[in-house]
């Protein structure tokens, strides 16, 4: 057993502070990372503060982390001491269920096991990117391209694969509309991605406030959602629309927005219930959808992507002690256009 440093929240409303947790022993396929970086998702908040209900405490975050191996198991083959490598979301799966050998392992029948807050096969449960060192199966370790760099990569495991996978599934590319709601951490991925498949690309924020970062990302239009009259100009436009927005939006509005047969996703993943009328469906065959990151085939596929395109994550580098403050500027829609911390500075 290894004991590290890591930073940890103990209650749904308590600060996260420094800790120290126990990584497993390393198995015969197993790889140890030296973490480097950690992005802020998100969903380390929603889950940090019980917001999707189920959380355990401690709960050490981080689902975006890259780092260097630095052991391998006596069988391990993917992977050697000095790699440049990424976890995401999941770090195991059943991988005998018709979803796993799909490579779909987020839709494993029995369960993926999350990076953190889920239980390993180990019986214990899983701890995140906030920390020095992780332990995981090789088979869920990707491979980091040289090109990025490990600090723009770490966003790319979770935010990267979340937009990536719906805009591939839905086929964004030359001649397709795609707009893009909320420019976070996953929406200027979104953005940068769609753009790079070939699509025409509109942001779709509350404000103008990041009208000119929108565009040097690569989208070709950009409209304030709080303004009424976006909605009238740019009803039945798009043939896909990839919802990141992390609260209650109002359905109706935006799937009015949609061309025939087009498809709302919604990515973001707010606590409360979402809802629209049917009528919203019905006429011009709208069809409203959902996605969860994506499996490990297309995660790899994801950052070879990125790497070829040359896309990494706008970020903020940040020390472990502004984590909490980190938070509440996320809360505020005020990440530009991730936090991503330097695990150095948890030693
Ligand atoms: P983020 O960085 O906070 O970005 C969300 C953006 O949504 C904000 O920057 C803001 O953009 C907009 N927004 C926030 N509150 C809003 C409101 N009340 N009304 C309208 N727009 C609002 O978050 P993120 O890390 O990108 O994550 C977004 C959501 O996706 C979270 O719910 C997260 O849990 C979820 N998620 C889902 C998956 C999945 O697999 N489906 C994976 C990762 C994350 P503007 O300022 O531009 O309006
Ligand atoms: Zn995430
Ligand atoms: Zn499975």
């Amino acid at each position: 057993m290894l004991t590290v440093n890591a930073y940890a929240a103990t209650s749904a409303t308590a600060p996260l502070g420094p800790t120290t947790i126990e990584r497993r022993d390393l198995g015969p396929r197993d790889v140890l990372i030296e973490i480097k970086f950690a992005g802020i998702c998100h969903s380390d908040i929603h889950n940090a503060r019980n917001e999707w209900g189920g959380a355990t405490y401690p709960i050490v975050p981080g689902h975006e982390i890259a780092g260097i191996v630095s052991r391998v198991g006596a069988e391990v083959t993917r992977h050697a001491v000095g790699d440049r490598v990424g976890v995401g979301c999941l770090v195991d799966s059943c991988r005998e269920c018709v979803n796993c050998r799909k490579g779909e392992e987020q839709h494993c029948l029995k369960g993926f096991i999350g990076t953190y807050g889920g239980v390993g096969r180990d019986g214990k449960p899983t701890q995140g990117g906030y920390s020095t060192h992780i332990v995981v199966a090789e088979d869920f370790v990707l491979k980091i391209p040289e090109g990025i760099s490990l600090d723009a990569a770490a966003p790319l495991l979770c935010a990267g694969i979340t937009t990536y996978a719906p805009l591939r599934h839905w086929g964004a590319g030359p001649g397709r509309k795609v707009a893009v709601v909320g420019l976070g951490g996953l929406g200027h991925m979104a953005v940068k991605i769609a753009h790079a498949m070939g699509a025409e690309v509109t942001v779709l924020s509350q404000s103008l406030s990041k009208k000119e970062d929108g565009l040097r990302l690569g989208a070709d239009h950009y409209h304030a959602t709080k303004d009424p009259e976006t909605f009238q100009k740019l009803a039945g436009t798009f043939d896909l629309i990839v919802n990141t927005v992390s609260a209650k939006i109002d359905l109706d509005a935006y799937l009015s927005l949609l061309a025939l047969d087009g498809t709302l996703v919604n990515v973001g993943a707010p606590a409360e219930p979402l809802s629209l009328q049917v009528f919203s469906l019905i006429m011009t065959r709208r069809s409203f959808a959902g996605s969860l990151i994506g499996g490990i085939q297309q995660t790899q596929e994801m950052l070879d992507f990125c790497a070829k395109h040359g896309l990494g994550s706008d970020i903020e580098v940040i020390p472990a002690t502004k984590i909490n403050e980190a938070y509440e500027r996320v809360l505020a829609s005020d990440v530009r256009y991730r936090f991503v911390i330097d695990i150095a500075t948890l030693k």
